[in-house]
C-alpha cells in the first residue's frame, strides 16, 4: 500500500527507536528530562529564539501561543484557509476567547496592505487587534511557501501598531528545504513560532514553540492549564531529535516526488493544477466537471489498487510525499493514476 493521505503516517525507523530505546529521561514537568532538554535547547538555537518548549501536538502549540499572545475578546488576524482557523476545532475562541479576522490569500500568502485595512482603530466598539498569524508551508493552500519578502512588510506593518505574528511553522523544515534558505529567514520575522515533529521529519510525537525567555514562561503555565505537561517525555523527544538531526535534508527527495506526482496529474485531461504553486511535498489537484472522477469517486478508485489520497472537497484530492514514500512508490502511483484515468475515459 502506498499511502498519500498525509505525512503525518510515518512510522519511526529503526534508528529512531534504537534513539528512543536509549533515551535518557527524567520528569519534564519537574524540569528535569534531560533528552527534551537538549532536544528544546537545539530547535530554539534553529529558530534563533532564547527558548523552546516541547508540547504533544501542532495544535497545542498555536492554541498555547495564541493564548499566551492575547487577552479574551482581542482579534487575530489570520489568512482564511489556515490550520488555526479551519482545523483546530474552534480552539481559539474555546480556549482563548478571541475572535479570528480572517483575509482571503493568494494560495495562503495574504499582503502587509491586507493586514494593515484589517487593523482595528482605537474606538470603543471595536475588538483590539493584537495578533497576526503566518502559516509557513501553507497546508490548505498545498504546501506553498510564504515569500520572505512579504512577511518583512508585515513584520513593519504589525510593529507600527504593536501587533505580535506567530508563524505556524509546522513545515517550515521544508519551507527552509526547498528555498534553501535558514529557518530563520522565516522565524527572526515572528514573535513564536511554531514547528512539527511528526509531519515530513517522521518523528511518532510532538511540536515545538519557540519565542523570548519571558514568552515561553508564559506559555510554560499555559501548556500546564490546556494539560500538556508531559513527564518522561525524552522518549518521544528522542525521535524528534533524531529527526531534526538526521531527517531534514532528504526533505528535498519529498518535494522531487511531489513534483513526478504534480507533472503526472497535469496531463491528464480534466485536471485542474497549477505547477507553480507546487513547491514542496502536498499537491492538491482539482477536477473540472469534464473529468471522469470526482474528488471521493478518484480516491475510492486508487484506494482498490492499493493508493490511499484524501479527498478533500467534492471535486479536490489532495496528495502528499514523506519518508515512507520511495522514488520507487511514486513511479508506481504514478503509473496507476495514469490508467485509473484512461479507463473511465
Ligand atoms: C498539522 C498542522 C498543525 C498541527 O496539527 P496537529 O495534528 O495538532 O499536530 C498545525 N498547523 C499546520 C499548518 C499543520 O499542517
Amino acid at each position: 500500500m502506498i499511502d498519500l493521505r498525509s505525512d503525518t503516517v510515518t512510522r519511526p525507523t529503526e534508528k529512531m527507536r534504537e534513539a528512543m530505546y536509549k533515551a535518557e529521561v527524567g520528569d519534564d514537568v519537574f524540569g528535569d528530562d534531560p533528552t527534551v532538554n537538549r532536544l528544546q535547547e537545539t530547535v530554539a538555537g534553529l529558530l534563533g529564539k532564547e527558548a523552546a518548549l516541547y508540547v504533544p501536538s501542532g495544535t497545542m502549540a498555536n492554541q498555547v501561543a495564541i493564548k499566551s499572545h492575547t487577552q479574551p475578546g482581542d482579534e487575530v488576524i489570520a489568512e482564511v484557509n489556515c490550520h488555526v482557523f479551519n482545523y483546530e476545532s474552534g480552539a481559539p475562541a474555546m480556549l482563548s476567547g478571541v475572535q479570528v479576522h480572517t483575509l482571503p490569500g493568494n494560495y495562503g500568502v495574504y499582503t502587509a496592505e491586507q493586514m494593515q485595512a484589517a487593523i482595528r482603530g482605537p474606538d470603543h466598539h471595536l475588538p483590539p487587534t493584537r495578533l497576526a498569524l503566518i502559516e509557513n508551508t501553507h497546508n490548505r493552500a498545498g504546501g506553498t511557501i510564504f515569500p520572505v519578502d512579504e512577511m518583512k512588510r508585515i513584520r513593519s506593518v504589525a510593529d507600527q501598531h504593536g501587533i505580535a505574528i506567530h508563524l505556524d511553522g509546522a513545515r517550515l523544515w521544508n519551507a527552509s528545504a526547498a528555498t534553501g534558505l535558514d529557518l530563520r529567514a522565516w522565524a527572526d520575522l515572528a514573535d513564536s513560532v511554531s514547528v512539527c515533529f511528526s509531519k515530513g521529519l517522521g518523528a511518532p510525537v510532538g511540536s515545538m514553540i519557540a519565542g523570548s525567555k519571558v514568552f515561553i514562561d508564559r506559555a510554560h503555565r499555559f501548556r500546564k492549564v490546556f494539560g500538556g505537561g508531559m513527564r518522561q517525555a525524552g522518549i518521544i523527544a528522542a525521535a524528534a531529535l533524531y529527526a531534526v538531526q538526521n531527517h531534514r535534508s532528504r526533505l528535498v527527495e519529498d518535494h522531487q516526488n511531489c513534483r513526478l506526482l504534480a507533472e503526472t496529474f497535469a496531463e491528464l485531461p480534466g485536471v485542474i493544477l497549477d505547477l507553480n504553486y507546487v513547491q514542496t511535498n502536498i499537491l492538491i489537484v482539482e477536477f473540472n466537471d469534464k473529468a471522469p472522477y470526482d474528488g471521493p469517486g478518484f480516491a475510492a478508485a486508487m484506494k482498490e489498487i492499493d493508493v490511499w489520497l484524501l479527498p478533500t472537497a467534492p471535486r479536490k484530492v489532495r496528495l502528499v510525499t514523506h519518508l515512507d514514500v520511495s522514488r520507487q512508490d511514486v513511479d508506481e502511483a504514478c503509473g496507476k493514476i495514469r490508467e485509473v484515468w484512461k479507463q473511465e475515459l
